[in-house]
C-alpha cells in the first residue's frame, strides 16, 4: 500500500501484537505519482508516533521510516539490515525500557483508542510537508504531546437538554451513543473515540452535547429516568 495509508493505529497494533520494531518504506519524497504525496503524511505520522512512544516510555528508535525507489534494492537491504540489528540491540519491546508487560499493553490500548482523536487534533500538522530533515525532531514537541494527553476531550450529553432527535446517534462513527425514540441519549464512554461529531451535529436549538477537557465525565443518567415526556402527552 501507499505509505500514506499506514495509519498510526497500524503501528500501534503491531506493537500491541508483540512486534519489537516497525519499519515503513515509502517512495522518495516529491516523487509521488499522485497529488496526495502520501509519503509526507507517513513521515509526519512516524514523527508523531515516535514522540508518543517517548511519552509512554518506549524507545522511539523502534519505529523507522525511509524513502527509496523500487530500483534501490541495495539501499533497501542495507537499511533493513541496519534496522534489524537496531531492533535486536533494543531487545523485546518494553523489557529494555523497564515497563511491565501488562502496563505496556494497557498504555498501548489507551493510545490506540485515542487515535481518531489524535488525528483530528493534529490534522493540520499531519497534512504538512516538511522539506528540511533538520525540522523532523522538533516538529512535534514533548510539551505538545504531554498537553495532547493531559487535555483529552470527552463528550457528554446533558440529559436536561437532549431532545432525543437521534441525529448524533445516526452520525456517530463508533456506535457509541445509546439511542432510542423518546429516550435521552447517552454516550458510552468506553466506545467513544472522541471524534466530536455528536458535538458538531447536535442541533443549535438543543446544544445538548458538551465538551469536557481534563475533567471526569458525569455519570450517565439512570436508564429508568431516560424517557422524555413531551408536553401535551402528559396525563
Ligand atoms: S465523540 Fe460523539 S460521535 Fe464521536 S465517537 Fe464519541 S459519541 Fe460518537
Ligand atoms: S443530537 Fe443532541 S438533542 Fe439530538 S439526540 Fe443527540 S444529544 Fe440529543
Amino acid at each position: 500500500m501507499c505509505s500514506g495509508r499506514v495509519d498510526l493505529e497500524f503501528v500501534l497494533r503491531a506493537f500491541s501484537n508483540g512486534m519489537d520494531g516497525v519499519f515503513i518504506g515509502g517512495c522518495r519524497l516529491n516523487e509521488c505519482n499522485y497529488i496526495t504525496h502520501g509519503n509526507y503524511h507517513a513521515l509526519n505520522m512516524v514523527l508523531l508516533c515516535r514522540k508518543i512512544m517517548e511519552h509512554i516510555g518506549l524507545n522511539p528508535e523502534r519505529v523507522r521510516i525511509e524513502f527509496m525507489s523500487s530500483a534501490e534494492g541495495i539501499l533497501f537491504a542495507e537499511v533493513m539490515s541496519e534496522f534489524g540489528n537496531k531492533v535486536k540491540e533494543l531487545g523485546p519491546l518494553g523489557k529494555r525500557e523497564g515497563i511491565d508487560q501488562n502496563e505496556l499493553k494497557s498504555k498501548l490500548a489507551e493510545i490506540t483508542k485515542l487515535v481518531p482523536y489524535i488525528k483530528v487534533v493534529k490534522n493540520e500538522k499531519l497534512a504538512s510537508r516538511l522539506v528540511n530533515p533538520e525540522e523532523y525532531d522538533k516538529f512535534f514537541t514533548k510539551d505538545e504531546i504531554d498537553k495532547l494527553f493531559s487535555e483529552v476531550v470527552s463528550y457528554y450529553i446533558d440529559p436536561e437538554k437532549c431532545q432525543a432527535c437521534m441525529t448524533c446517534a445516526k452520525r456517530c462513527p463508533a456506535e457509541a451513543i445509546i439511542s432510542a425514540k423518546n429516550q435521552i441519549h447517552v454516550i458510552d464512554q468506553e466506545k467513544c473515540i472522541k471524534c466530536g461529531t455528536c458535538f458538531e451535529v447536535c442541533p443549535p436549538k438543543f446544544r445538548a452535547v458538551t465538551e469536557i477537557t481534563g475533567a471526569p465525565v458525569p455519570p450517565p443518567i439512570p436508564e429508568e429516568k431516560r424517557t422524555i415526556v413531551r408536553k401535551g402527552k402528559e396525563k
